[in-house]
């Protein structure tokens, strides 16, 4: 049996309680080398093996997991965050499928969650927006046309930009050219929940570039862009959540 795991963002007490428990009983583990924090592997058996996938190809990854099915083993692939955002992992199900091995997943929390917390933000606020589009800028791997960022940031919802803090400086000209002005507040976290590494950076588009350039972050970090982050001289519009005079399921309007 192989057992998908996120790992969670970074902090290894993000791990979930049943991540942990399917780590601590793997016999083979397959981790994602390139972001996964290494203290997470201290919570597997003492003999159990250990791959790096950073240096693996699919076809060895699949070799791998067929020799431990074959000997009865159980396999933890640990994956960073969660395993559906950009972890490559549908090509790796869809071969344990076509080779009919079974398999589950277990949730991890996302990068973007993390770096919420760690910028203490709420990113669908009532009256300002509803929606978190989750995104990447097209670089080696080609993103559709019809999301390009130019396209999304018209929506002037959060936006959350994965795998591309590289290429900060094409982002803030298409997210101006989208119309967000430059005086936007924008925020950058790194390694977001790693003890004693995470870095947020909180600027405004016209000065975001150079604060990233001076703190020399180049990877392993996420861009949040939105009016959730807007400075705010009045207080929110209460959410109906909350409020007196809404009622649902679990509460009645109390006007
Ligand atoms: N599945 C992962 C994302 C993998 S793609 C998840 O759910 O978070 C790798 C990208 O995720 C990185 O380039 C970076 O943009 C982001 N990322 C992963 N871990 C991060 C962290 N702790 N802090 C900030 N960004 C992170």
């Amino acid at each position: 049996m192989v057992h998908i795991v996120g790992a969670g963002p970074g902090d290894p007490e993000l791990l979930t309680i049943r991540g942990h428990k399917l780590l601590s009983e793997a016999d083979v583990v397959i981790y994602a080398g390139s972001l996964v924090n290494e203290d997470i592997l201290k919570f597997c058996k003492a003999e159990a093996e250990i791959y790096n996938s950073a240096q693996m190809m699919l076809e060895e990854i699949m070799h791998v997991i067929i020799l431990a099915e074959r000997a009865g083993k159980s396999t933890v692939r640990l994956q960073t965050g969660d395993p559906s955002i950009y972890g490559a992992i549908q090509e790796q199900m869809d071969a344990m499928t076509a080779r009919g091995i079974e398999f589950d997943v277990t949730p991890g929390v996302s990068s973007f969650l993390a770096a919420a917390a760690a910028l203490k933000q709420e990113y669908t606020l009532p009256g300002i927006t509803q929606t978190v589009i989750i995104t990447r800028r097209g670089g080696r791997t080609p993103v559709p046309d019809t999301e390009s960022l130019k396209k999304l940031a018209q929506h002037q919802t959060t936006m959350c930009i994965f795998l591309s803090i590289s290429l900060i400086d094409d982002i803030k000209r298409e997210l101006m050219s989208a119309g967000f002005k430059s005086s936007t507040p924008i925020a950058v976290v790194y390694k977001a929940s790693w003890p004693g590494e995470e870095k947020v950076i909180r600027g405004r588009l016209d000065n975001i570039v150079q604060l990233v350039k001076e703190a020399k972050i180049d990877r392993t970090a996420l861009i949040i862009i939105g009016h959730c982050l807007d400075p705010r001289k009045e207080p929110l519009p209460q959410s109906n959540l909350y409020s007196p005079k809404f009622g649902h399921m679990f509460r009645q309007a109390r006007f």
